[in-house]
Parts: C-alpha cells; sequence; structure tokens
C-alpha cells in the first residue's frame, strides 16, 4: 500500500483514533475498549486501533495539528462548557472550528479508509475525495455539517467512560449520516445535505465559537445491542486483569 494522499510508498503507523483519547479514557486501566457498530454487526478492537498502511510520515504529521485541538477541546468541555436552559444546552469555547471539522472529518476518514474496516460497510463514495481535500489539501469549500452532543453511556446509572464507539452508519439513516462516540460526547456528520433539519440548524457545530452542545438524556448501555457487546468485552477484560493482579500479589 502507499500513502493514500500522495502515493509514497513509505507509510507509517497511523493511529485511527487519536491516542491520547484511549488513554485518556481508559484511567488506571491497561487498555482502552472500542468498538463500533457496523451495518454488519458490532466488532471489537483493542484500543489504540492503528493501520501502516494508509499514510506517508508527512501526512501523518498533518493530522497532528487538529488531533490535538481536538484533544484538547474534549478534555476541556467537562470544566470550561457553560450551561444554559437548565442544563439541557452547554457553550463550549471553540476558537478553532475549522481545526475541529478537520479533526471529525479525519476521524472519519481514517476509520473509512482503513484496510482494516474492509469487511464493514465503510464505503464513502465520491465524499472520499471531497473530504481528503478537506483534511489535506487547502482552499477546499467542502463543509459538511456536524453537530456535537453530550452523550454518556451508562451502566445502572454509572457512566461507562472507557466506551469509545468508532465511527458508523446508522442502519436506516443513509449512507449520509456518519456518528462516533468519544469523550462522553456523541459526533454526528453529514456528507451533504438532502434534507436540512431545521430544528438542528442552529445547533450546526460548522464555524461556531462557542460550540452548542444538546444534552441527551444518559443511555443504559443495554439500549443498543451493539454497544452491550462492547461493554461485555470490556467487562471482561477489566474481569481478567483483576483476576491476574489478585493472582499475582
Ligand atoms: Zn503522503
Amino acid at each position: 500500500m502507499t500513502c493514500l494522499v500522495c502515493g509514497d510508498p513509505a507509510t507509517v503507523k497511523s493511529h485511527l483514533t487519536p491516542r491520547a483519547f484511549t488513554l485518556d479514557i481508559r484511567g488506571a486501566d491497561t487498555r482502552a475498549y472500542e468498538g463500533s457498530l457496523a451495518l454488519e454487526g458490532t466488532r471489537y478492537t483493542q484500543a489504540g486501533t492503528f493501520d501502516r498502511t494508509i499514510l506517508c510520515d508527512v501526512h501523518e504529521q498533518a493530522l497532528r495539528e487538529c488531533d490535538d485541538y481536538a484533544i484538547d477541546w474534549v478534555r476541556r468541555v467537562s470544566t470550561e462548557a457553560r450551561a444554559s436552559h437548565e442544563g439541557m444546552l452547554l457553550h463550549m469555547p471553540n476558537p478553532r472550528p475549522d481545526l475541529l471539522l478537520r479533526f471529525v472529518c479525519s476521524h472519519i476518514w481514517r476509520h473509512a479508509v482503513s484496510p482494516q474496516n474492509r469487511a464493514f460497510d465503510m464505503d464513502l463514495s465520491a465524499w472520499e475525495w471531497q473530504l481528503r481535500q478537506l483534511i489535506f489539501g487547502s482552499g477546499s469549500r467542502y463543509n459538511p455539517t456536524f453537530h456535537i452532543f453530550r452523550q454518556r453511556w451508562t451502566s445502572e446509572g454509572a457512566e461507562l467512560k472507557e466506551l469509545l464507539v468508532a465511527p458508523h452508519r446508522l442502519p436506516g439513516q443513509g449512507r449520509r449520516r456518519w456518528e462516533f462516540d468519544l469523550g462522553g460526547l456523541l459526533w454526528v456528520l453529514r456528507l451533504n445535505e438532502r434534507h436540512v433539519d431545521h430544528g438542528l440548524e442552529s445547533l450546526k457545530a460548522n464555524g461556531a465559537d462557542p460550540v452548542r452542545i444538546l444534552v441527551l438524556d444518559d443511555r443504559e448501555l443495554t439500549d443498543r445491542p451493539g454497544v452491550l457487546d462492547i461493554a461485555v468485552n470490556m467487562f471482561r477484560e477489566r474481569y481478567l486483569r483483576e483476576q491476574r493482579e489478585a493472582g499475582g500479589a
């Protein structure tokens, strides 16, 4: 394989989700838990899933600016976001909305183009080129709409911070809508806007400073079968580790 941007045959290790996110969410655990809800069903992958075949060093480094921005931004939400409407809405400063958009697009693009995911329906079709121009080019006018929601996954009321749901499409939502769960937030990207949802128009994150984050009700992991599968793996790993630590102590 060669770099998907420039064709350089010297490709490097590229994390599909920035590693800091998996380190943040895993806390004291030895690894984090990442899964995806693809149309074909659930897959479970270890934290820090990476690919060595999609980007050269130059283009891997080109993602650093938007990755670093998003990592820092997500870390600050819990302390810097200002609540209004009785806690239903959060207002989060966002001095570089362009970098947040690039992060959302590149996170989805990385997972979609990785050969590791070829078993899943991750085809971006013509939008792949548009996303690639936006992420790595300059002067792209492509500006796909994205929204960010506060969405906590819980188990019997306790937040499961370790859960990271990789980019995927939702069954029945067409090929344009992608989403992922990261840092207690649900990120939704529409590759193009056929039907403008006027209710969400005022919550668009594109160009927004501050970004307005709608707070959704907490969801029990049992709400969605795929998420439950990811969590089962998580709990199994945690259980096995605790057994090992108890045995080794
Ligand atoms: Zn390259």
